[in-house]
Parts: C-alpha cells; sequence; structure tokens
C-alpha cells in the first residue's frame, strides 16, 4: 500500500520481500478458500480515498470474501505500480541496512545491495514465540501455523481423523479448525487458552457513534466501565465500534502504566469483541462446540513429550487443581504474532535494533515511532503496520493501515521535497 501511495506520487520505490507473497503477506497468501476476511469488502478497499475499490470485485459490501481473493487484489496493485515502473519488486531477504551519507544501503541475502532516499520498514507481524511447554512435542508441535508443514500436518490429520490440540483461542484457531473442517476432520478438536474466550460473530446493529470529549481518557479501569455501561445502553457491537474512529487518540491517552494494565487484564476481551469474524464462520463454531467436535477449554499447557508417534500434553485446566494428560496427533501454536519485539528472528530487524538505528517502545512489543510513523532515532526511517502497534494499537486490520500508508507516503513526499 505504500509502494502504491509513492508511485500515485511519481516516486519510485524498490519493495524487497522474502517470503515469496509480495503483496499478500502472512495473512492473505493462504490458499485455502476456507480462510474468510474478518471485515466486510465494503471496509477493505487498499485506498482510503477510494473506498468502493475492493467491494466493486465482489459485488456486495457487506460479503465476507475469501482472504485468497483479497491477497489477488492487493498483488494486482502491486503489480500494476511494477507495470507503470513505478515500482522494482526484489524477491529476497533483507538482512541489514546502513545509513551512510549517500543515504541507506539494503543488504540483501545473496543479492546486490540496494541504495535508497528513505528506507519503510513494513514487515508485518513477526511468527509465533516459543513456548517452552510444547518443546517436549517435538515434531508434533506444529509452530507456527503459517507454513507449508502446518498445511501438511491438517491434510494428515484430516485423513485419519486424529485429534489435535491447538493452543491459542483466537483468530489463528479459527483458521485452524476452518481447514481442518473443510478438509473433513472428524476427529476431537480441543482449542485451549488462558481465559478460553473465542471471537465473536459480526451482526448487525444500529450504530451509535460519540464524540472524542464525550469519553474518559487517561485511564484503562474508567474506559472499560463507561463501555460497559454503553453496550448495556446501545450493545455491545454499537459500544466497541463507536471507538473506533478515536482508538487510537484513546490509546495514547492512556499513558504506558495503562497501557500495560490493557495488555495485561483487557486484551483478550478487547480482542474477541473488537477482531469479530463473519457470522457464517461464527455459526460453524457453535455449531461444531454443540457437537463437541471442537472444545474450547480455558487452561494451560504444563509440560509435553512425544511417545508413540504422538504428542503427550499435560493440562491444567482454570481453577482446577489436578492436571489431565491427553494424546494428539499434533498440536498448533496458535497463540498469534510474537509479543516482544525484542526476541524477533527477522535478519533486518534484530539489525537495526542492534545497531540503535531503532528501538523498541516502551511496552516492547513493536517500534518505537512518532506520530509520523517515523523510527525514533533513524534518519529517513519509516515503520508501518502491526511494527508500530505500541504506539497506535489498532493499526493491525486494512482501515487503519491503509490511512498510515498514505500519511507516510506524503511525509516521504515532504522529505525528500
Ligand atoms: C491470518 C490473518 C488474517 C487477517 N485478516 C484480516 C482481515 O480480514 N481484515 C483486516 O483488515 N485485517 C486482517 N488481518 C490483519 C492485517 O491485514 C495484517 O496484519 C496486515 O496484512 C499486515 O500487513 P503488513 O504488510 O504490515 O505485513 P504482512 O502482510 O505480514 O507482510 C510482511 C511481508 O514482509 C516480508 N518480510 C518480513 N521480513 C522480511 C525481510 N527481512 N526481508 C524481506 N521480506 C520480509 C514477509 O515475507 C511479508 O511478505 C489479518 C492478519 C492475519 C495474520
Amino acid at each position: 500500500m505504500t509502494a502504491a501511495q509513492l508511485a500515485r506520487k511519481g516516486i519510485a520505490s524498490v519493495v524487497i520481500e522474502g517470503g515469496g507473497r509480495a503483496g499478500r503477506g502472512t495473512a492473505y497468501s493462504t490458499i485455502d478458500p476456507a480462510h474468510l476476511l474478518n471485515v466486510p469488502a465494503g471496509s477493505m478497499s487498499a485506498w482510503a480515498d477510494v473506498r468502493e475499490d475492493f467491494a466493486r470485485r465482489t459485488g456486495d459490501e457487506t460479503t465476507f470474501a475469501q482472504r485468497r481473493d483479497y491477497g489477488a487484489y492487493l498483488r494486482s496493485i502491486l503489480d500494476e505500480a511494477v507495470a507503470n515502473g513505478c515500482v522494482t519488486l526484489i524477491r529476497g531477504t533483507a538482512s541489514r541496512a546502513d545509513r551512510g551519507e549517500r543515504g541507506w544501503t539494503i543488504g540483501v541475502e545473496g543479492q546486490a545491495p540496494v541504495g535508497a532516499d528513505a528506507l519503510v520498514l513494513a514487515v508485518g507481524n513477526q511468527p509465533p514465540g516459543r513456548l517452552a511447554a510444547l518443546d517436549g512435542a517435538g515434531d508434533r508441535l506444529i509452530s507456527n501455523p503459517w507454513t507449508a508443514s502446518a498445511r501438511e500436518a491438517i491434510a494428515e490429520v484430516a485423513a485419519t481423523n486424529a485429534p489435535v490440540l491447538i493452543v491459542g483461542t483466537g483468530l489463528t484457531m479459527v483458521d485452524v479448525v476452518l481447514s481442518l473442517e473443510a478438509q473433513g476432520h472428524g476427529g476431537q478438536i480441543v482449542a485451549l487458552s488462558r481465559r478460553g474466550l473465542i471471537p465473536r460473530g459480526h451482526a448487525a446493529y444500529d450504530a451509535a457513534p460519540v464524540l472524542f470529549e464525550d469519553l474518559p481518557k487517561g485511564n484503562v479501569t474508567t474506559l472499560l466501565l463507561w463501555l460497559r455501561r454503553r453496550a448495556a445502553d446501545v450493545g455491545w457491537r454499537a459500544a466497541i465500534d463507536s471507538l473506533r474512529p478515536h482508538s487510537q487518540a484513546l490509546w495514547q491517552s492512556l499513558g504506558a502504566k495503562d497501557q500495560r494494565r490493557f495488555l495485561r487484564h483487557a486484551r483478550p476481551w478487547w480482542d474477541v469483541h473488537r477482531h469479530r469474524i463473519a457470522p457464517q464462520v461464527a455459526r460453524l463454531l457453535v455449531e461444531m462446540i454443540g457437537e463437541g467436535r471442537l472444545q474450547v477449554v480455558a487452561g494451560r499447557v504444563q509440560a509435553s513429550r512425544s511417545i508413540d508417534g504422538l504428542a503427550e500434553v499435560i493440562i491444567r485446566q482454570r481453577s482446577q487443581p489436578d492436571v489431565a494428560a491427553s494424546r494428539v496427533a499434533y498440536v498448533f501454536n496458535c497463540t498469534g504474532p510474537l509479543h516482544s519485539i525484542a526476541q524477533t528472528i527477522d535478519p533486518l530487524l534484530s539489525k537495526l535494533l542492534g545497531r540503535g538505528y531503532a528501538r523498541a517502545d516502551d511496552l516492547g512489543i513493536g517500534l518505537a515511532v512518532g506520530d509520523d510513523s517515523r523510527v525514533e532515532g533513524g534518519e529517513r526511517l519509516w515503520a508501518v503496520g502491526p511494527l508500530t502497534k505500541g504506539a497506535f494499537w489498532e493499526i493491525v486490520a486494512v482501515p487503519d493501515i491503509r490511512v498510515q500508508a498514505a500519511a507516510v507516503a506524503d511525509d516521504i513526499a515532504r522529505e525528500l521535497a
């Protein structure tokens, strides 16, 4: 999106992409038709100023399109910019970046370095972090659900109806369940997380907008109490969505102490109400839970081991003193993107952090950036998307990222005059 915005202004850019999914990224490179957008087509345009751009393709702005179709849409925007000569696409992993008198030099594994006047970091979500209690599961553990080995494991258990354990009960869990279901898996699925909360479904509601002046700021407890009262009056969907236009400013009003309290105590509730799933997907989950095919458990994994080609996992359910062992064919780590940026294995990010070109934000979940998305301490260095969630929080979905991408392109144009 940033490259396309720059192309609109006649600014040439080089896009370096190392995963073979340029334009699509992790979310939209899925090939599984069961994976749907969790935002209606009408809100998924890549351009904030051409709202109907994606919905024109689907013919209905209320539809929850397949994510692979959305990936094709984004890729077509990139292809157009490449065809116009504004974007050069390099397939390779960016492994370092150095700032010299003549600007940035970006090292690309196995290829010649790339020179640039400005550098934008758009490396997205980092793969899930390690769960020490699952180390013992050996090759029965799928530590990254977005890989080819995860697809192979799903195909294998679907063919044998073997039981699986999914650790994490958010949107990634939903994806794995949908893939298993689409492939005809008839075995038991247990989904486990500390609180056992699962994403709620979208449904029509009457919007109840609020003014920023009328919202409590600076304290997470007061904000949540406001939200609860408001939900009782107008319904929880209308209440939570009324915060959307103000969420970045509200987040910044909290300050680091209350932001930490939010992450520790409120985040799971926020996520399941705010990041909702398509209605048909929500219905399917309810059906599967009702039939006992999907069991959602609140608890945590204590230990694991690999035995007789299975994973044996020791689980302690919430508020229960005893532990229980269960044997499954595979355990999927669906705990979501890495929470601590310092643990990133991305070579470019590690080098930038290690050499002081960038630093972690106060919460340690992304990079420290200013309101203009410029990386603090870096020169002519910007970050976009999930990397900036410490500064903006609501910056992981397309309706927010597209605004940021346009603003960054404007800022780059001003900077380069
Ligand atoms: C499964 C899933 C479903 C989602 N569904 C929705 C949805 O329905 N609606 C919505 O609005 N939002 C959704 N999101 C959120 C959102 O759209 C994504 O977070 C968004 O795509 C992030 O875009 P990005 O370009 O910053 O990162 P990504 O799309 O992750 O792209 C980052 C790219 O950088 C590459 N890369 C990383 N490091 C390097 C390196 N060192 N060198 C070269 N290349 C590198 C990666 O290969 C990747 O292609 C979803 C997210 C996920 C994970």
